[in-house]
């Protein structure tokens, strides 16, 4: 397959080919142009590239190891690599793109900090940052995810951030989103609002994209240092907005050796109304600025997604994620709730890992797709399973 390289890279206007762009109220207009005007000089500057370098070190715990998954290789009979973005400090790869966004935001000379968060990862690691830097930090959070994911809440309001509770709509996350917009209108000169995924109007999904190409960067060594090459068959990811598996594809979008799957949540199937595997489904449409896959009704009303993971049941999909699989680049998967617990519980007896229910809809590829075995298979495990205990305890088996 030929593969159109510049597909994979963002025009000006912010479009992968025909997803992304900015779509904004009149009112956001400034606040995004400015942002859009100086997030690659910003980044690209060796200072900055520095001072995000020894956060990432001696603060975040990188580079994450890349660990041969023994047992599961054995199991598949495949070679399986897990990208431990568990392992970093609060516990998933968020931090990766709120540390980056925080020194940003003090570079561009903005005092107070707003974001948006479901079920309460995001707000942690913006709350976290802003500990750090001494940022002033407002977390936006429906108020049925508050009451869902109290120990989130807590750990933010410890870290010295205001939760502010959302009532509109279903109170979820995308209503949150909506909230911290309205915000970021009122308060354009002071304030930076730290998005959580590759999502929202351009140049967000380009900018944590970035950010969580470390990821991938840090594979490129590892997998030369441990196969004697620097590139996998397959990498593998689950995608909610999209931003881990953006930063687990990222320096190999062009590389067609490398075979690259998302995997989204199919919550109770693709063919119930409970589901949020919106590549699948969607249809084309904007959502929160950005034009993309959206799950909605014959009407084009956004409908609410549902998966058992609250880090996946977001109704859109980021515009990288749209193209890659508009032109067949990556291709994408849906994995069940029930699919996942399965594969949650089997990483932690074969491995003595517990995931975040979010990485363990990317483990349940296995059941899916038969690999060779001589196949490199790099999975990336976004987080750990603390917040889900809960869940996990209610679904043990005896
Ligand atoms: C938030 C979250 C996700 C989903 O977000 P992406 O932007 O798609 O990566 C996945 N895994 C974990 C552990 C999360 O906290």
């Amino acid at each position: 397959m030929t593969v159109n390289i510049m597909d994979y890279n963002i025009n000006n206007e912010g479009f992968y080919g025909e997803f992304g762009g900015a779509y904004i109220p009149e009112i956001l207009y400034s606040n995004v142009e400015n942002l859009k005007k100086c997030y690659l000089e910003i980044i690209e500057n060796r200072e900055f590239q520095a001072e995000f370098e020894t956060l990432m070190r001696d603060y975040v715990g990188r580079p994450s190891p890349l660990y041969f998954a023994n047992r599961l290789s054995d199991k598949y009979s495949t070679k399986i690599y897990l990208k431990r973005e568990d392992l970093n400090h609060t516990g998933a790869h968020k931090i990766n793109n709120t540390a980056g966004q925080i020194l940003l935001a003090r570079r561009m000379g903005k005092t107070r900090i707003i974001a948006e968060t479901g079920a309460g990862q995001h707000g942690v690691a913006t709350a976290t940052v802003c500990a750090l830097t001494g940022i002033k930090c407002i977390v936006y959070m429906g108020h049925t995810d508050i009451l869902r994911q109290n120990l989130n809440v807590q750990k933010m309001k410890m870290l010295g951030a205001e939760v502010r509770a959302v009532h509109s709509g279903n109170k979820t996350l995308k209503d949150a989103c909506n909230e911290a917009i309205r915000d970021w209108c009122c308060n354009p000169s002071d304030t930076h609002y730290i998005i959580g995924s590759t999502v929202g109007p351009h140049p967000y999904p380009d900018m944590v994209a970035r950010f969580q190409s470390i990821i991938s960067k840090e594979i490129k060594h590892q997998l030369l240092e441990k196969e004697g090459r620097n590139y996998p068959d397959y990498l593998v990811a689950c995608v909610g907005g999209g931003s881990n598996a953006a930063g687990t594809f990222y320096h190999y979008l062009n590389d067609n050796r490398v075979k690259l799957i998302g995997v989204e949540a199919a919550g109770k199937g693709v063919d119930t109304a409970e589901t949020a595997a919106t590549i699948k489904l969607g249809k084309k449409g904007i959502i929160h600025g950005s034009r993309t896959f959206v799950m909605q009704n014959d009407d084009g009303q956004i409908t609410e997604p549902y998966s058992i993971s609250a880090g996946l049941d977001y109704p859109g999909i980021g515009p990288v994620h749209a193209n890659l699989a508009a032109t067949q680049r990556a291709d994408y998967y849906a994995v069940t709730d029930g699919e996942a617990l399965d594969a949650a519980f089997e990483l932690t007896e074969t491995e003595g890992i517990i995931p975040a229910l979010e990485s363990a809809h990317a483990l349940g590829i296995f059941k899916q797709k038969k690999f060779e075995p001589d196949n490199i298979v790099v999975l990336t495990l976004s987080g750990r399973g603390d917040k889900d205990m809960e869940t996990y305890i209610n679904n043990f088996k005896l």
